[in-house]
């Protein structure tokens, strides 16, 4: 019997699991530079902590998410976002009394909502996000969008465009909301049927609605900028100070809201300007609430969430996986029985001084070990006879200059030290 993957899943593997390591690893890497440490929180979490943290009336929390009930009755829910979790996990752990304060934390993993398939869009999708929770200030929201462009330059891409508005404090979101139920009101029998609900219970999701009708009429809605409080105004405008200062390509956007409830203040997207559009890469923003929605003191954090297929296609798009293959160092070329005996030794020895080796798995004609090792992107080839071996020799052949010279087997880790122990690409263990 064959089986098929469930629809809007992928299975990873080749070049292209490759690529997404490497992205990840630089991702991880700039969040270490900016003083963010890992963060696992389980991919099951009670379904209330969604409804609560990520707010009931948000598409995610109505539409899309998988829901199960687990043997002993309860409602458990696979995380269509991680920055709920990692809230609870610093309330429930208590992490704000006991870490110095803002917890700094970044986040990898699989995320699953249920809709409609599509470019750049799955229904089980890996984002890689940042919370910086505990301290308040302008620059810890700049900096985290800071960080998330920072990245995206640092993977090659030369457009990236940031989306900036803000959502104001709960006073400036009120007024808004009465603002636009004002002005959706009379519209209301044109709005799809989602909309015409979220006009009474979430008026900011309106703002945020893909049919093309109500996306028009939202355009002309009023904006939230002109409803911020003083301090909510002020806050802003320093944030757009610091991204002035710091050169970042932006833009405000009265219309960006975000598909989460827990925003307040600084929202931002970003997007890659490239071959294809896949929507935003990331998104993300400041809040206030949320730790005490699930519980905890009322702490204020910031963050953003980027999906990891749709940089990835961006960035394949813009060719810059091409080294994201590491290849192997060494190919072990043994000539004759005696040699290809022996060889699994020195496979052996290779691996434990740090270097990635491989050997044929049956003997053959030195022509197909040549197609081998190219097809596995060895740097060297190691080839002996038996003779050559019973006398400690080898030749270490590099395979891209073609240059191959003789060495003495029990200098063999030093002989490699010296070709692959510094310079680019080497993958030495540490
Ligand atoms: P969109 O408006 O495209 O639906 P979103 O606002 O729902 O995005 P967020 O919840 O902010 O997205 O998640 C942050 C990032 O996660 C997005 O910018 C995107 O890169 C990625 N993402 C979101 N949903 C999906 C999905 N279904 N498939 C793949 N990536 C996704
Ligand atoms: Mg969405």
């Amino acid at each position: 019997m064959a089986f098929q993957r469930v629809k809007g899943t992928m299975d990873v593997y080749g070049h292209y699991a490759r690529a997404k390591e490497k992205v990840s690893n630089v991702l991880k890497g700039m969040a270490e530079l900016y003083h963010f440490s890992p963060f696992e929180t389980p991919v099951l979490e009670p379904t209330a902590l969604f409804e609560r943290g990520s707010g009931e009336t948000t598409d995610i929390v109505e539409k899309q998410m998988y829901t199960i009930f687990d043997k002993g009755g309860r409602s458990l829910t696979h995380p269509p976002e991680y920055t709920a979790g990692v809230a609870r996990a610093i309330v429930e752990n208590k992490l704000y009394a006991t870490e110095d304060l803002p917890i700094k934390a970044y986040y990898e993993g699989p995320l699953f909502r249920y809709e409609r398939p599509g470019l750049g869009r799955y229904r089980q999708f890996t984002q890689f996000g940042v919370e910086c929770v505990g301290a308040d200030s302008p620059w810890l929201d700049v900096e985290t969008l800071l960080l998330a462009v920072e990245s995206l330059y640092y993977l090659g891409f030369k457009k990236v465009k940031a989306l900036v508005n803000s959502l104001g404090g709960k006073a400036s979101r009120d007024a808004y909301r009465e603002a636009l139920r004002a002005y959706f009101e009379p519209h209301k029998d044109e709005l799809c049927p989602d909309c015409q609900r979220r006009l009474a219970t979430n008026p900011l999701r309106l703002l945020d609605c893909k049919v093309e009708h109500d996306h028009e009429l939202a355009k002309g809605a009023p904006s939230i900028i002109d409803y911020l409080s003083e301090e909510d105004r002020q806050r802003f405008e320093q944030i757009v100070r610091y991204l002035d200062a710091l050169g970042i390509d932006y833009a405000v956007d009265p219309g960006l809201v975000r598909g989460l409830d827990y925003y307040s203040g600084f929202v931002f997207e970003v997007k890659i300007e490239g071959k294809k559009d896949y929507g935003s890469v990331l998104g993300g923003g400041h809040y206030d609430d949320l730790l005490s929605e699930v519980g905890g003191p009322a702490l204020p954090g910031v963050g953003f969430a980027l999906g990891l297929e749709r940089l990835l296609a961006s960035y394949i798009d813009e060719g810059l996986d091409s080294d994201a293959d590491p290849g192997l160092d060494v190919y072990l070329m043994p000539i004759g029985s005696a040699a290809f005996e022996r060889s699994f030794g020195l496979l052996v020895e290779t691996r434990l001084s740090g270097y990635s080796a491989e050997m044929p798995s049956k003997e053959g004609k030195l022509s197909s070990y040549f197609k081998k090792a190219e097809r596995s992107g060895a740097r060297y080839a190691l080839i002996y006879g038996d003779e050559e071996l019973e006398q400690g020799r080898a030749q270490l052949k590099d395979l891209a200059r073609k240059e191959q010279s003789e060495i003495d087997l029990t200098r063999l880790a030093e002989e490699l030290d010296a070709r692959l122990g510094e310079g680019e690409g080497h993958h030495h263990a540490e």
